[in-house]
């Protein structure tokens, strides 16, 4: 089943496009990282795949509707560049944080055993109930990216996207939070990561999609290690290339 299906999708800020004639499916199952330059159209990617954006040219699908258009809040999970600030400022707990994830599953009735339940089990597979009666505002970084992924988990996702989540992360923090990720995949998440570390990418994903303004190369993780389209894509960009291999 193909969770989302974008068509020639073009989409400028301005004058200038900043994604450019992009054609790709994900299926339910896919770990897609995005990868590129700074600045070569991700963010702006994963936003017009979210409905966030609306392309100018050609079509998002996204659940066998146009994306703009979805509104099932249960069925996608964002963890935006920001989402661990979001609720940096407020009181509340980590469990507060994951519970809110459940709202949209409850209606107007009251919060049932179900509902505690996937709340509790959802904040044990990112390991973090420990941190259940913390405030948010005092995790690490690393622990809040968990958190917000509890808090998607707990709304029973069926997509979960994520915008450079390990910004700020120490490399064993970020080691562990990749594995997460590619458990919660092999237990049939979809999910779309935006990463500028190609090494963590190829490592952990299992489809990529290289862009630099256009699309470079959309196939299978391995298959992209071997291919040129990092070359290509990166372009003036070969000295920051180089040094992500080393
Ligand atoms: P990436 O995530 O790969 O760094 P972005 O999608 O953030 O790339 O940005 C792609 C291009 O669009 C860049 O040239 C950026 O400066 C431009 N851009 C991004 N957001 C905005 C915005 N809100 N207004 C104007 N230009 C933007």
């Amino acid at each position: 089943m193909s969770v989302l299906e974008l068509a020639d999708v073009t989409y400028s800020y301005a004058e200038r496009p900043a994604v450019e004639d992009v054609s790709l499916t994900v299926e339910s199952g896919d770990f897609l990282g995005l990868v590129g330059p700074n600045g070569s159209g991700k963010t702006t990617l994963l936003k017009l795949m979210l409905g966030l954006l609306r392309p100018d040219e050609g079509s998002v699908t996204l659940f066998d509707r146009p994306a703009h258009e979805f509104d099932d809040g249960t069925r996608v999970g964002y963890v935006s560049q920001e989402a661990t600030g979001a609720a940096g400022g407020m009181p509340v707990t980590v469990r507060e944080v994951v519970t809110m994830g459940r709202y949209p599953h409850v209606g107007l009735g009251r919060f049932g055993k179900r509902d505690t339940d996937r709340i509790a089990e959802a904040l044990e597979t990112v390991g973090v109930a420990h941190l259940a009666d913390r405030r948010f505002s005092t995790l690490s970084g690393g622990q809040k990216q968990r958190v917000v992924i509890a808090r998607a988990l707990a709304a029973d996702a069926d997509l979960l996207a994520l915008d450079e989540p390990t910004v700020g992360v120490d490399a064993e923090s970020r080691e562990s939070f990749y594995e997460l990720l590619r458990e919660l995949n092999r237990d049939g998440l979809t999910i779309l990561l935006v990463e500028h570390d190609i090494g963590v990418v190829t490592a952990f994903t299992t489809r990529v999609a290289c862009l630099n303004r256009r699309l470079f190369f959309h196939g299978d993780s391995l298959d992209f290690s071997e291919s040129d389209a990092l070359r290509e894509a990166y372009g003036a960009d070969q000295r920051l290339l180089d040094h992500h291999h080393h």
